[in-house]
């Protein structure tokens, strides 16, 4: 948006022509100011060179973009929260069936993309699909935005293959990790995914089905990186405090569940934890998000998959860093 904004423009008025709709909206946060004021420049060169507005290009076929700014609510990035959000009411995502495809925006049929999706539109159309296919793994190919975020020497938006290691990302494209310390963890798929241990993260690419084998997934490829000094515990109730603060409060487990690690979180971090605590989180967390099988997709107890995003993590952490936790509490409460 910043850069390129007429390659998703491109993207999506090829897709609205292939599904024959003449109105599309870029749903874009509030904040995102300088990218709005790019969109609409891009926007406005697309009316004056009539790709966009009344018979394109000489054609019969009409298509009006209007941008929406949100208000920057986490939530209105979940398809049917955004669709709402467009209506004008609160970002509460809907109830699912029926998917946007049959009833989306103002009950019509809407197809909901993001940015990326769709500025990969207008070079699959130029070079073909085999072009876009032959980049990265067989099962999950093509191009991808890696945002690699935290602890590393050169933190930024790098465009690389599916399937390249999370190694050569966080030490190679990323620079390593500052001041010589170790690599401690990582969230590979942004702060919805469990996290990854340094071991496990060494040893994976950046491919659907090696993530889903590791037991986390490709998210939104944000991916964030933890050192040896970061307090995991700190770090929890960090994401935890975040999800509960943006949970849109519909779902009981999701309200109600969020405050509730916050809470026992705070309490854990202040000294005032007991052993129960840990089997309690991991109950607060099966609750919320649904008991967690990989290997048959995710049984969510909410409307949205939200729910889930908070479980995942804070369960990770409590899994995988569970003496750092146990750490927190008084000694004298500390069962072997
Ligand atoms: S899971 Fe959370 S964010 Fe999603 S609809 Fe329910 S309360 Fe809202």
């Amino acid at each position: 948006m910043n850069k390129a904004p007429h390659q998703m423009l491109e993207g999506m008025i090829i897709a609205a022509y292939a599904i024959g709709c003449q109105t599309s909206f870029i749903y874009i946060r509030g904040e995102f100011y300088k990218e709005f004021k790019m969109l609409e420049m891009a926007v406005s060169e697309a009316y004056d060179g009539n790709i966009l507005g009344q018979n394109i290009l000489g054609s019969d076929y009409n298509l009006d973009v209007v941008i929406h700014r949100g208000a920057g609510a986490y939530i209105c990035g979940e398809e049917t929260g955004l669709i709402e959000s467009l209506e004008g009411k609160r970002g509460w995502p809907r109830i699912k069936p029926p998917f946007p495809a049959i009833e989306g925006y103002l009950q019509s049929p809407t197809i909901v993309n993001n940015v990326e999706t769709l500025s990969c539109v207008p070079h699959i159309i130029t070079r073909g699909a085999s072009w876009f296919k032959s980049i990265g793994p067989e099962k999950g190919p093509g191009p991808r935005l890696f945002c690699i975020s935290g602890r590393v020497n050169n933190p930024g938006v790098f465009e690389e293959s599916m399937g390249i290691s999370l190694k050569d990302l966080i030490f190679d494209r990323a620079g390593g990790i500052p001041d010589g310390k170790k690599l401690k963890a990582v969230f590979p798929g942004g702060s919805s995914s469990a996290i990854l241990t340094s071991e496990e993260a060494l040893d994976v690419n950046m491919d659907f089905d090696e993530l889903t084998e590791k037991k986390t997934m490709l998210g939104s490829a944000g991916v964030i990186v933890m050192d040896e000094t970061v307090d995991m515990v700190q770090a929890c109730l960090n994401i935890a405090r975040f999800y509960a603060h943006e949970s849109c409060g519909q779902c009981t487990p999701c309200r109600e569940g969020t405050a509730w690690l916050v809470k026992m979180l705070t309490r854990l971090v202040n000294g005032g934890g007991t052993p129960k605590d840990i089997d309690m989180i991991f109950e607060i967390t099966d609750n919320i998000g649904g008991l967690i099988d990989f290997s048959k997709g995710s049984f969510g107890k909410t409307i949205c998959p939200f729910g889930e995003a908070v479980a995942w993590p804070v369960r990770s952490f409590v899994e995988k860093f569970k003496d750092e936790f146990l750490a927190y509490l008084p000694q004298e409460k500390v069962v072997a």
